[in-house]
């Protein structure tokens, strides 16, 4: 595949936002695919400024390129092409960010992770364990990307943080692939210490968040983690962030933007720990 020029010109350990608009795999309702502009949009905004809270600044950051959205088609092609362009953005020495789309553009994105990163843990917050087998037939739903990931060993531990929906399949799902699942309704956010060793890749669905944060996702699960108590978790990680996606956030359902501002400081805190823990 063509390498697009805005990957071409990718620098060393540069922190790369990259929009997937996807959602065809989308078990239940559309609306991610058109997700990334938005949430570039909060953003840009010019209500808050680009700085993170740990001192790390987004704006005329040298270390910060937004390549904009990629166009992946449809099929098999689309997991392709997503694959392909992470790939791309790792061969240049880019730390890719994306935003979804769909929590099915996960697997294809890791498989392009293991390609270039020998062992990495993923840490995964959301209030579904995506572990399905299956979901109607597809096994690439935004339901199962975590099964696929695990069944062909592309990360070393999953660590999930947010879940309140396990049901006895992906019990067995979480038993079979040795998930370190932390259900909300044992989960104490203060202690919480997932003893990270290696690098570590971070997959946020927006649904993680309780719907009083973020509204604006399919799959509407109350219970959730409060903002703060997630930024804390990242902001305490102490080992090298080699990529992250931000996916499931649906306009369609969004209260004022105000899911869309959760997911613009979310690009901020966890691009800022990003580039905190790859130092030049
Ligand atoms: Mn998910
Ligand atoms: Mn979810």
């Amino acid at each position: 595949m063509e390498i697009l020029p805005l990957i071409s010109a990718i620098e060393e350990k540069q922190l790369t936002l990259i929009g997937i608009c996807s959602d065809e795999n989308s078990s239940f309702k559309l609306g991610p695919a058109t997700a990334p502009p938005r949430i570039r949009e909060a953003l840009h905004n010019g209500s808050a400024n680009l700085t993170a809270e740990n001192g790390i600044s987004l704006g005329n950051n040298k270390r910060f390129t937004d390549i904009g959205d990629v166009n992946i088609g449809s099929g098999a092609e689309a997991f392709m092409k997503i694959e392909e362009h992470i790939s791309q953005i790792l061969e240049q020495g880019g730390l890719p960010l994306t935003l979804g789309g769909d929590h099915a553009i996960t697997y294809p994105i890791i498989k392009a992770m293991a390609k270039y990163h020998q062992s990495f843990s993923i840490l995964h917050f959301d209030a579904h364990p995506d572990l399905y087998d299956e979901l109607m037939g597809n096994r690439l739903s935004n339901a199962c990307p975590f099964a696929r990931i695990m069944e062909n060993s592309l990360a070393t531990r999953l660590i999930q943080v947010g879940i309140r929906t396990v049901n006895e399949h992906q019990k067995s799902q979480i038993e079979r692939f040795s998930v370190e699942t932390h259900e909300m309704q044992h989960f104490d956010a203060q202690s919480f210490n997932p003893n990270l060793t290696g690098p570590v890749y971070i997959s946020f669905d927006i649904d993680a968040l309780d719907p009083a944060f973020a509204p604006g996702v399919s799959h509407f699960e109350p219970g959730g983690l409060s903002v703060r108590e997630v930024l804390n978790i990242i902001q305490k990680i102490d080992v090298p962030i080699i990529g992250a996606d931000i996916v499931e956030y649906n306009p369609e359902h969004d209260i004022n933007g105000m899911t869309a501002m959760v997911a613009a400081k979310l690009i901020k805190e966890i691009g800022g720990m990003i580039l905190k823990s790859n130092p030049l």
